[in-house]
C-alpha cells in the first residue's frame, strides 16, 4: 500500500509539473505571439512612415527640379531676349526719308523703289526713334 501512495504521488507530481509547464508555455507563447504582433505593427508603422517620408522628399526634389528648370528657362528665355534686343539694336535698315516714313530690312524692296536710289542705312533702333515704321511689305 505504501508503495502504491508513493506512485500515486509521483504520478500526481508529474501532472502538475507538466502542467504548470504547460501553462506558462502557453502564456508566454502567447506573450510571444502578441510581442510578433507589435513588432509587425512597429514595422509596418515604420514602413509607412519611411513611405510618407519618401514621398515628401520625392516631392520636394521633383518641387527643386522643377523650379530649378524653370530658373533655367527663365534664364535662356532672358538670354535669348538680350540677344534678340542685341540683335535688334545692331541690325541695320533701310530708308528713304525723302519718299518715304518706312524703314526697310531688305534694300531691294519694293517699298523702296520709289526713293530712286536716296536710300539710307541705319540701325534700327535709330530708325524707330526718328519715327520711321516697318514697310507694309515685309510684315
Ligand atoms: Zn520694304
Amino acid at each position: 500500500m505504501q508503495n502504491k501512495k508513493a506512485i500515486y504521488k509521483k504520478i500526481w507530481f508529474c501532472f502538475v509539473v507538466v502542467f504548470i509547464t504547460f501553462f506558462t508555455n502557453f502564456v508566454s507563447g502567447n506573450t510571444g505571439i502578441q510581442d510578433a504582433q507589435q513588432t509587425v505593427i512597429a514595422k509596418s508603422t515604420k514602413v509607412v512612415k519611411s513611405n510618407a517620408k519618401k514621398a515628401v522628399t520625392e516631392k520636394v526634389t521633383v518641387k527643386r527640379r522643377k523650379a530649378a528648370r524653370k530658373r533655367k528657362l527663365a534664364a535662356k528665355r532672358k538670354q535669348k531676349k538680350q540677344k534678340g534686343a542685341a540683335k535688334r539694336n545692331v541690325r541695320k535698315v533701310y530708308i528713304a526719308p525723302n519718299s518715304g516714313r518706312r524703314y526697310h530690312f531688305n534694300p531691294s524692296c519694293r517699298g523702296l523703289r520709289r526713293a530712286h536710289g536716296n536710300i539710307t542705312k541705319m540701325s534700327l533702333k535709330r530708325a524707330i526713334n526718328q519715327g520711321y515704321t516697318l514697310c507694309k511689305w515685309e510684315d
